[in-house]
């Protein structure tokens, strides 16, 4: 009898650990400011994101012939990025942002195979990419109005991409260099309407190109959309911080996603200055790097857990700075919202 009841005390012990610890791994500490984001495996709370690389490509045929349905050989791709993937893992990130648009390599089919064998949350987009001197814009991009562009991109985020029910997390656009034309400009307007429907945010490679930048600024102005619904790609190529810092403190997303081994010194001289200025809350750190590009060797993404973020602690950074720009940043700045405006 006594035996009786010690085995069942002890069965109520394991049975409400194994609920607390399933509950808590259902859910991670909600916090107050947590919004959605679609991954390929559908829908998570943004407090699940962990640490993000917010612009890599796990794989894509950038410089090849513009594609419908891009053709990957898939055994040698699984190969090469699985293996680099669960690495990173191990390294400490939890989710990729993949910036590999349509007709330029985008197959979510695979990213969501890649994401289970990987075990790392990968979201993908919808938009069209204006750089490249315009290679990758397809005919009916040129035919349509930006109303019909964003109904299709709209559609893909309500009923999903390519005949999947994968939603994009995000909207991936481009400006080629030098003065903005039509057809970049038209991208845009309908990637705004596009946000105004969904709350999806705008990823909108830049670079150097302030043009560019005054365009989009003043076309979420006058679609009324705020600025943190906006990340500025490629920001790094900016010599000159006094522009970005203006930006940033309006409240776009200063997106520095060049890093590599070989640049980490410059990161961290930047990444101070940013911090003198209060500014750390609106920078987002990436390599863009590739996984799979075109079937040739991995352009890493590794240097920021293996490289960066040591030299970032040991000159003086706090963890719960690095948790800024590496958790909390790309929570605020992916998260889906219409409210952005
Ligand atoms: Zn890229």
């Amino acid at each position: 009898m006594f035996l009786d009841m010690k085995k069942r005390t002890l069965k109520y012990f394991i049975a409400v650990f194994l609920l607390s610890f399933y509950s808590y791994c259902q859910e991670p500490n909600i916090s107050k400011d947590s919004t959605i984001i679609h991954t390929v495996h559908g829908t998570i709370n943004s407090d699940s994101l962990g640490y993000v690389l917010s612009h890599e490509h796990i794989m894509s045929n950038f410089g090849a012939e513009p594609d419908n349905v891009a053709v990957y050989d898939e055994v040698e791709l699984f190969k090469q990025v699985i293996p680099y993937l669960k690495q990173l893992k191990l390294a400490g990130v939890h989710s990729i942002f993949d910036c590999t648009t349509a007709y330029f390599g985008r197959r979510v089919d695979l990213l969501k195979k890649i994401s289970d064998f990987s075990g790392i949350h990968i979201i993908t987009n919808t938009g069209i990419y204006g750089a490249a001197n315009d290679k990758y814009i397809p005919q009916m991009a040129y035919d349509a109005d930006a109303t019909s562009l964003s109904k299709i991109w709209t559609e893909e985020f309500q009923k999903g991409i390519d005949g999947t029910t994968i939603k994009p997390g995000f909207i991936k656009l481009a400006f080629d260099a030098g003065p903005p034309s039509e057809i970049d400009k038209k991208l845009f307007e309908a990637g705004v309407l596009t946000h105004l429907n969904t709350g999806l945010t705008l990823a909108v490679h830049t670079g150097n190109n302030p043009e560019a930048v005054r365009l989009q600024l003043a076309l979420l102005k006058k679609y009324d959309v705020d600025q943190s619904a906006w990340i500025w790609v490629h920001a790094n190529a900016v010599e000159n911080d006094a522009l970005l810092f203006e930006v940033a403190t309006k409240g776009a997303w200063i997106s520095l996603d060049g890093v590599k081994e070989t640049s980490v010194q410059d990161y961290l001289e930047r990444l101070k200055r940013f911090r003198e200025q209060g500014l750390l809350n609106k920078v987002l750190l990436s390599h863009d790097g590739n996984g799979f590009p075109r079937g040739g060797e991995i352009r890493k993404f590794d240097a920021i857990p293996q490289n960066l973020i040591p030299m970032l602690i040991s000159n003086g950074f706090t963890e719960k700075e690095v948790h800024q720009l590496m958790v909390e940043n790309p929570k605020k700045a992916f998260g889906i919202i219409k409210s952005k405006k």
